[in-house]
This record gives structure tokens, C-alpha cells and sequence, in this order.
């Protein structure tokens, strides 16, 4: 049965069209989404390879999923030599991917940084990446990542990605053609004092489309060019394992029947993460199940993760996300505070929003507001309730329901350091400063149940650089790689920008270059 699904988005996204629309895909609004095949069924349940009596087709190599971590996975293995199928349940790919803003977070000394005016080095990404990525940062694949990033930027540039020299400032979301931009919080405290700062976002150059869809069509483009055989309107079902616990294959459906594809090397699993899938988002990660709206496609039900998990690979960071609490637009609302639920504030309001965001959700309840004055009030560019409005701090803190005194001690504070320029409690940058003094008072209601945390999930298969997935003893499981949100990545609690693309696009490429028995770079 085909079912027509649509799927959520920050709202920054495309208002056209994109070329990747095609049969199977249909607009909503602003946004294409893709027609899924939908068979929810039991993809932890091995099928035995003994209880196989034929295969319908084989390859050496079979990809499932073709977003991006898929099509690099499928380009590398296909460029070395190995024969590929790539297996995608909708009828185009494109996955998440596509309908993203196409921001990788790529550094160490770019063409576009240098051409920009800007230093940076392997070391340097390497502290800053170290220092946000956790906890449980990942060590060998940020090693790895950072040593070979500006390698990674050229394969995407010679695999057409388009990128153009240009610097377009802070964000996480270039609504221009330009590319660089600082994406995370390089320029904020503490980072700034770890990490010499350096913009590393780089978008993918738009040119009529929205850059995420103008990246997966460079991506599928380049899988044209190989002998990568796609197979659309395909759901794996579940995974082939062999006595000796090796993958050899998967199970398929395909125009209603079932399928069963051999992978002579081994199957790379780049199905996506799990934010669609209510019941695994409650048990894993039930933060997250709180917020409102989730960045994803339908294809992001965690199946993947699932089928590798059933064939005993172990899942990491699984509660782990990235939370974008959309309050950066227009900055001078960062000139405002955030205070908990408590009127205290807990946090540099110039750091990155999904850094805010985690800090509101994770440790304060997700129950926040963000103070303004009538300087810096203005309405937000994300729509924004506004939860109290008062001439005083006093008649402000009363109508939230704040502990009397509390919120007038915690703006007293502030005016009294912001009018020296100074923060000395959480170090906000010195442009944000400015007392908050003029009345009437604001509070923008940043409670989770009221505002647009947009989210999607971080956790997945635990892998090695290598992409090959490991058991929950830290054995490999032979046959099996994964990349993309279906593996925990570079980031977990410490998401900045560009990070799930950069993470997805390389370690895709590591798995088709181990399957193929490629140098993959050491860790
Ligand atoms: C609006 C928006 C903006 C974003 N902006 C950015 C950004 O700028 N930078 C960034 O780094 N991240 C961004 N993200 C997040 C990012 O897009 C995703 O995390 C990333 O694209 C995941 O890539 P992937 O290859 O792992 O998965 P996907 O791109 O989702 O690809 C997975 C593919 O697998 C297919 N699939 C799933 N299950 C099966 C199955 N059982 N059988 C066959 N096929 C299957 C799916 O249909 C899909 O095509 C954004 C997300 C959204 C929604």
C-alpha cells in the first residue's frame, strides 16, 4: 500500500521546488517529501542464511538508503571497482539529506576558508570538536574527521558538489549562494578559549534549489556516472546472517513481493536515524519525545538501526540529539537573558542555538524564558509566543510565577556587569551586552510545550572509523557497516551545524573504501 506522509522541517526551509522532485514526490507547502512504502514488520528479527534457497541478485556491496551517507558509500565502493546496488524505499532518493540546508561543517584549511581571509588547522578543529562533541565524544573519528577534512571537501568538489568562495557570517542557515559561515559556537565562551575560532560551515552553493536538495542532486548525479545499479521503491526489511554471524544479505520488499539481495563484501546500512519513530524516541530518548517538531523524512523510523542491532550490534548515545531552539533571529534578541523556570539565568545567550537549546531541554526542564527590554525586543523570526509583558521586572516575575525576588536579583546582576561590558557570571560576548532597563519588560516563552525545539536523533550503531558496526563487546561484526544517522557520529550533546552531513558524507565514504579494501586513512 502507498501512503502519502509528509514530514516536519525548521521552517527556514525551501518555498520552491526542487529538482529532485520527481514521481513518487509531491509538495507540501514549502517542502517536497517523498511517498513511503510503509511496512513497519520486525527488522531486529534475523532471517538465517540457511533458511535461503536463492538469491534474486547480488553484488558485492549493497547500500541501503540513498541520502548522503548512502551515496558516498555507494560512489567510493563503485569508483574502486566493486559492484553496488543501492537499495532506497522511496521512489527517489534524497532522504533527509535532501530536504536539509546543506551545511557541512568542514575545516583544517580549506580552499573557501584561506580564500576567505581565514587561518584554520587540523589542530584546532580537532580542540574545538573535542570540546563540544560530548560527553562520550567519539576520539577516533573527530581524529580522523579533522585530519582529513580538507581531503573530504575536495572528493565532494570533484563529485560536483558546488561550494562558492564566499563568506556569508554567523549561522547555521544560509538563506544566500554564499557558503562559509560560522555554524556552531567557535567564537563564544568557553570555546573561544579552547579553539582558535574559524567559520566551518560550508554550504553547498544553491542554484535555484535549496542547498540540500542541490546537494543530494550532485551526490545522485555522481552516482549516475558509476555502474551503481539503484533500486527504488525497495524497504529492507531485515538483514541475511550467516551461521559464523557474518551479513551476507538482506531482505527486501520490492513491488509487493519479497526479495533477497547477496552481498558477496557487505551491506552498508545509511537508512537514516529514529525521530520517527515515536515508540523508539520514548524508550531511548524521552527528551526528546517532548519537543514539537522534528527535522527528518518519513525513512527516519530507525529501521536501520534496528536491523543492525538484531544482528548484534550495539547502539550508542541513543538518547542523545541535536535540539535547535530557534531564538537567534534577529541577533538583538540574543542582547536579551535567558532565566530558568527559577528567574536564573543558566547560560551565555550568544552561544549557538542548538547549544541553548540542549542546555534548556536537558538541564532546565525545558521550562525557559528570554528576557528582553524595549531596546531589544523584537519579534522573533521563528514564531514565538510571548509569555508575560509587564512595566516592571517585579510585575514580570509575579505574572510567570517566579519565586519573588529572584528575577529582579538576576536582572540587577546583569545590568549592574553588562554596563561595564563585562559578564562576568557566564562571559557573554561583549556586542550582546547591554543592561536591560527600558520597560516594558518581555518574556518569550521558550518552554518546550509552547515553542518550536526542532530536533532529530544523534544516536545510532556503534562503528568504527572504518564505518564497520561493533558488538556490544567491541568485536566487529563481519559484513556489517553503517554511516549517517543511523550510527552515532562525530556529535552527540554538542551539535554544531553541519556536523550530521560532514559525519554521514565521510564515514559513507570510509565504508565503501573498506568494503573494497581501500586504504581507509589512519584514525
Ligand atoms: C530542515 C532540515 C535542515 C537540516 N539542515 C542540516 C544542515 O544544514 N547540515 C547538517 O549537517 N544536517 C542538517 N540536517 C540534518 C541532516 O539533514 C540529516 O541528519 C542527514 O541528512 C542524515 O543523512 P543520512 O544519509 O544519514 O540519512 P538520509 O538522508 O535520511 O538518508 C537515508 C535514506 O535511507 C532510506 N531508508 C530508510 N530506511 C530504509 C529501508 N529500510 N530500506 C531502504 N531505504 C531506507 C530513506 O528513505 C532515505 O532516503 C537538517 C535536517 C532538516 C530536516
Amino acid at each position: 500500500m502507498r501512503e502519502r506522509r509528509f514530514c516536519w522541517a525548521l521552517p527556514v526551509i525551501s518555498r520552491k521546488s526542487t529538482a529532485l522532485v520527481k514521481e513518487g514526490y509531491w509538495l507540501l507547502g514549502f517542502m517536497a517529501t517523498p511517498k513511503i512504502k510503509r511496512d513497519m514488520g520486525k527488522a531486529a528479527s534475523l532471517r538465517p542464511a540457511r533458511e535461503v534457497t536463492h538469491w534474486d541478485r547480488e553484488a558485492d556491496v549493497v547500500v541501503v538508503g540513498l541520502g548522503a551517507a548512502g551515496a558516498c558509500a555507494a560512489i567510493e565502493a563503485s569508483e574502486a571497482g566493486a559492484e553496488v546496488i543501492a537499495l532506497e524505499r522511496m521512489s527517489g532518493g534524497g532522504g533527509t539529506s535532501a530536504l536539509s540546508t546543506g551545511q557541512l561543517y568542514i575545516g583544517g584549511g580549506t580552499p573557501i576558508q584561506k580564500a576567505c581571509g581565514f587561518d584554520d588547522t587540523p589542530e584546532e578543529m580537532f580542540k574545538y570538536l573535542m570540546a563540544t562533541c560530548g560527553p562520550g565524544e567519539d576520539e577516533a573519528k573527530i581524529r580522523m574527521y579533522c585530519d582529513q577534512s580538507v581531503g573530504h571537501y575536495h572528493w565532494l568538489v570533484e563529485h560536483g558538489v558546488p561550494f562558492k568562495e564566499s563568506y556569508y557570517g554567523d549561522g547555521s542557515y544560509t538563506p544566500t549562494d554564499d557558503c562559509l559561515s560560522y555554524s556552531g559556537s567557535e567564537q563564544s565562551y568557553p570555546y573561544c578559549n579552547i579553539a582558535k575560532p574559524a567559520p566551518r560551515g560550508h554550504t553547498v552553493q544553491q542554484d535555484g534549489i535549496e542547498a540540500g536538495a542541490q546537494l543530494m542532486r550532485s551526490l545522485i548525479a555522481a552516482v549516475g556516472k558509476t555502474t551503481v545499479k539503484v533500486q527504488e521503491d525497495s524497504l529492507v526489511k531485515t538483514l541475511v546472517m550467516d551461521d559464523d554471524t557474518r551479513v551476507t544479505g538482506c531482505v527486501v520488499r520490492y513491488e509487493g513481493e519479497e526479495q533477497l539481495i547477496r552481498a558477496r563484501k557487505g551491506i552498508v546500512l545509511c537508512a537514516g536515524g529514529f525521530i520517527n519513530n515515536r515508540d523508539m524516541v520514548y524508550h531511548y530518548a524521552p527528551e526528546l519525545w517532548r519537543c514539537r517538531y522534528r527535522a527528518a523524512s518519513d525513512g527516519d523510523d530507525g529501521r536501520g538501526i534496528r536491523m543492525g542491532m538484531g544482528a548484534g550490534g550495539s547502539a550508542k548515545r541513543m538518547e542523545t540529539g541535536c535540539i535547535v531552539l530557534p531564538y537567534t533571529v534577529p541577533k538583538i534578541l540574543m542582547n536579551g537573558i535567558f532565566v530558568n523556570k527559577r528567574g536564573m539565568r543558566f547560560i551565555n545567550e550568544d552561544l549557538y542555538q542548538t547549544t541553548v537549546g540542549e542546555a534548556a531541554l536537558l538541564h532546565q526542564e525545558g521550562h525557559v524564558y528570554l528576557i528582553c527590554d524595549n531596546e531589544c525586543f523584537e519579534r522573533p523570526f521563528a514564531p514565538t509566543e510571548i509569555a508575560a509583558v509587564e512595566e516592571s521586572v517585579a510585575d514580570l516575575e509575579k505574572s510567570l510565577g517566579m519565586p519573588e525576588g529572584v528575577l529582579q536579583n538576576t536582572i540587577e546582576i546583569y545590568n549592574e556587569h553588562a554596563a561595564n561590558g563585562d559578564d562576568p557570571i557566564f562571559h557573554k560576548g561583549k556586542q550582546y551586552l547591554q543592561p536591560l532597563t527600558h520597560p516594558p519588560y518581555a518574556a518569550l516563552d521558550y518552554r518546550v510545550e509552547n515553542s518550536l525545539y526542532t530536533v532529530f536523533t544523534m544516536g545510532g550503531l556503534h562503528t568504527l572509523p572504518t564505518a564497520q558496526v561493533l558488538d556490544p563487546d567491541g568485536e566487529i561484526i563481519p559484513g556489517l557497516y553503517a554511516a549517517g544517522r543511523t550510527t552515532s557520529g562525530l556529535a552527540a550533546q554538542g551539535y554544531s551545524s553541519g556536523l550530521s552531513l560532514a559525519d554521514g558524507t565521510f564515514f559513507g565514504r570510509m565504508a565503501g573504501r573498506h568494503l573494497t579494501d581501500r586504504a581507509v586513512p589512519p584514525a
